[in-house]
């Protein structure tokens, strides 16, 4: 008997709504997948993944009618998404087969029976399905005794080969459940590798895998291990990984949830030499792309700029230029910039008591530029406080003549 009791409440609630519902329309609910390996691993589970044999439609409409929710359907998958408020997102699939008829390239998808579909998963402990109604576990590739041996196993030998992107999956599960990858299987991931199987997939869906990765708690050693598996070469050719450099992110990024994490990890894997053909496929704006370039291949010149500023105005102007990102890294790598990086945030909150119709002069950028100047000098004890409104006119004055001239100059 499998025992839901390490669910939170809202999944055990929408795997009893989900066999409720199935009972009433007369069909057959296996949870199977992620969900089945943490409950058997007495892990909480993320999503709760249903599949049916028939009437998943019917199904799906039935239990978002049931909780009030919503369905979208994913018709190239057979999947329905159940989401509703306080539940945890439901997945109902019509079980299906998959033929890879080219390596690398998606599969062709066709209905199947409950046996297919655990068949065409990706290892054996994603690969049981409980049967929601009679309880009954369905194992047919030893996924229960892999999960007591701590071992991710894949079902066949071609399968690496049909699709590459399980070499990430497999690390990265291997990884979070802290298991072994199991011999054989490390072998196959090792020929895949390198007989090139990771150039027959896009770059686009390989950045989804290491994405994915970098979600983790434990990216760091994810993306340590895709280094020196050799799985990256094929973004950015061969170069090592940095752990220590990984894991100061890690813990940067834990700390602080704001930061941009798939930046400065990108960031950190291309330490030294980045470029902007290295994000190729990734989807970074060009804003983040330059960011990743800027920590990865600026992050010296940057400290030695702090450390040459003739004043501390130099400083802080230096530090403005920087991303957040790029300023959590130089926190954590150059702990002589700390006094700087301290004043810097000072500064950030740091207001005066002066508004734009304090400065008499018609509007315009001049008056915000010359406020600004004005906080800057009173901070850095250029001028007493003070002196700050008469300072703010000059400056505001001086701007506003120089884009006056300047207008004239165009018009002429
Ligand atoms: P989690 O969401 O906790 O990371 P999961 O196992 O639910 O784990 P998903 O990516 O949501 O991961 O995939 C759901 C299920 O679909 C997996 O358990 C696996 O059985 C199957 N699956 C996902 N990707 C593949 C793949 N590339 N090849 C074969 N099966 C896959």
């Amino acid at each position: 008997m499998i025992d839901f009791s390490h669910l939170s409440n809202a999944h055990r609630r929408a795997v009893e709504i989900v066999r409720d519902v199935a009972r009433e329309e007369n069909c057959r609910p296996y949870l199977v997948g992620g969900p089945v390996r943490d409950v058997l691993l007495g892990r909480s589970a993320v999503d709760i993944d249903i599949t049916v044999e028939r009437d998943s439609s019917t199904l799906a409409r039935a239990v978002a009618k049931r909780i009030g929710g919503r369905v979208k359907s994913f018709p190239q998958f057979l999947t329905y998404k159940v989401t509703a408020d306080q539940m945890p997102e439901i997945d109902i699939a019509t079980a299906r087969k998959e033929k890879y008829r080219t390596p690398g390239a998606l599969p062709s998808v066709a209905s199947g029976n409950l046996r297919d579909d655990l068949l065409r998963r990706d290892f054996s402990i994603n690969a049981i399905a409980v049967d929601l109604i009679d309880a009954e576990l369905h194992d047919p590739t030893h996924g229960q005794r892999d999960l007591e041996n701590r071992l991710v196993r894949v079902l066949h030998d071609r399968s690496f080969a049909d699709d590459p992107t399980r070499i990430y999956r497999g690390i990265r599960l291997a990884t979070r459940l802290g298991f072994a990858i199991e011999p054989q299987t490390a072998a196959l991931m090792r020929k895949a590798i390198d007989s090139g199987a990771l150039e027959s997939i896009s770059k686009e869906r390989i950045w989804h895998e290491l994405f994915m990765a970098m979600d983790e708690s434990d990216a760091a050693t994810i993306l340590t291990a895709f280094s020196r598996e050799g799985a990256l070469d094929v973004l950015f050719g061969r170069r090592t990984a940095d752990p220590s450099l990984l894991e100061i992110v890690r813990r940067l990024v834990t700390a602080n949830p704001e930061l941009d994490a798939y930046v400065l990890y990108t960031s950190a894997l291309l330490r030294g030499d980045a470029s902007p053909i290295d994000l190729e496929g990734s989807g970074f704006s060009q804003k983040r792309a330059r960011n990743v370039v800027q920590i990865a291949n600026e992050l010296g010149r940057f400290a030695d700029a702090l450390s040459e500023a003739k004043s501390e105005r130099h400083r802080l102007r230096v530090l403005k230029h920087a991303s957040p990102e790029l300023l959590s890294v130089l926190a954590a790598t150059q702990p002589e910039e700390q006094p700087h990086l301290e004043r810097f945030r000072e500064f950030k909150t740091f207001s005066i008591p002066l508004r734009g119709n304090d400065i008499e002069l018609p509007p315009g950028p001049h008056i915000s530029r010359a406020i600004e100047r004005t906080r800057e000098a009173v901070f850095t004890g250029e001028i007493p406080p003070e002196e700050a409104r008469s300072f703010a006119q000059q400056i505001a004055q001086k701007y506003f003549e120089r884009s006056q001239a300047a207008g004239h100059r165009i018009e002429n």
